[in-house]
């Protein structure tokens, strides 16, 4: 393990202070979050920022209602406020079944939505629900603020569409139709692992439960998360049945791109993806029955 020294801190108070330190800063800046990705790879020497700003001071820490059902979820927030939201556990469970996979209560406790889909790392937990969810990111840096299509954030393995003078400040996401059922699996060797393959899934069904539409995102199978579009577009106007779920899945595995590593190889990871793909599925799907079911009464919509 390295040592951390060599570099400056600093930590603005508001976001004005932050853009003005990132215009005029010719140092290397590195946002510094919870720090629980950043941490580790400055003391494996993997990235040696010159600059370290804190961005706990910016006040983005806040999950909440916007008009047009809309949720807003502050970079900042940390993965136990997720998990602790009634708003986000009311409105998409599975990105609370994202969180609880992940690392152990005191990292959740340091480390923040804005860092995991910062890190950009393939296996981030939370990427893959808050794509299928659809969106958009909200930054700001030296030359003012922008928003950009959640679709577009990932680029590459540790790559987002950000600048290196931009942080993220918060994402806001899309209120999910009546009768949608999610789901969030993923496959890990033991409990503090990173997923060696992850699946999020939304179905939406009408009153005869066929499917209206659907999202599938790949997560650890690729350079970023994958959209699965083929596979989603397979299931529409469906049952989603058996047949249908398996043709979905079968679309996800030839479109995953998994690689060999450390955790497992790549023929494994693509035979998981089928497998957490259909799991995923049934789940969602059972889901958006449970609310449809719940809805009427003796075979009427009340
Ligand atoms: C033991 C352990 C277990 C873990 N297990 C998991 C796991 O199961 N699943 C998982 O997905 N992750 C896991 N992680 C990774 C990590 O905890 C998460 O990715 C976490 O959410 C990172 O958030 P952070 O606030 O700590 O990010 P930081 O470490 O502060 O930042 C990460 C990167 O994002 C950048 N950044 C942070 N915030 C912003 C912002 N608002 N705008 C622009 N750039 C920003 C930083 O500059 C840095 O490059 C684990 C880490 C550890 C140490």
């Amino acid at each position: 393990m390295g040592k951390l020294d060599g570099f400056d801190y600093i930590k603005p108070n508001d976001i004005e202070e932050a853009c003005k330190i990132m215009a005029q800063e010719g140092k290397s800046i590195k946002p510094f979050a919870g720090g629980t990705d950043l941490m580790v790879q400055m003391r494996a020497g993997k990235i040696k920022p010159e600059l370290l700003m804190d961005i706990k001071g910016l006040r983005l820490d806040k999950i909440q209602y916007l008009p047009e059902n809309k949720i807003s979820i502050g970079a900042l927030s940390t993965i136990n406020s997720i998990i602790e939201s009634e708003l986000i556990r009311s409105k998409f469970p599975f990105i609370i079944e994202a969180a609880e996979e992940m690392a152990s209560v005191q990292i959740r406790n340091r480390g923040t939505v804005g860092g995991n889909l910062c890190n950009a790392a393939p296996s981030a937990d939370l990427a893959q629900p808050i794509l299928a969810t659809g969106g958009i990111a909200k930054v700001v840096g030296e030359n003012g603020s922008r928003e950009m299509d959640l679709d577009d954030f990932f680029i590459g393995p540790g790559k987002t569409a950000l600048s290196s003078k931009e942080i993220l400040t918060e994402i806001i996401l899309d209120e999910l139709p009546e009768y949608s059922g999610t789901a969030y699996i993923r496959l890990k060797r033991n409990a503090m692992d990173l997923a060696l393959a992850g699946v999020a899934t939304v179905v939406t069904i009408d009153e005869e439960g066929k499917c209206i539409s659907a999202k599938i995102v790949l997560g650890a199978v690729g350079p970023t998360p994958i959209i699965a579009e083929e596979a989603a577009n397979s299931l529409i106007e469906t049952k989603l049945d058996k047949l249908a779920i398996e043709k979905a899945a079968s679309i996800a595995e030839d479109l995953s791109k998994p690689i060999d590593d450390v955790r497992t190889n790549a023929w494994y990871r693509k035979k998981a993806v089928k497998n957490l793909t259909i799991k995923a599925l049934e789940l969602a799907n059972r889901r958006a029955a449970e609310q449809l079911n719940a809805n009427t009464k003796g075979g009427q919509t009340i």
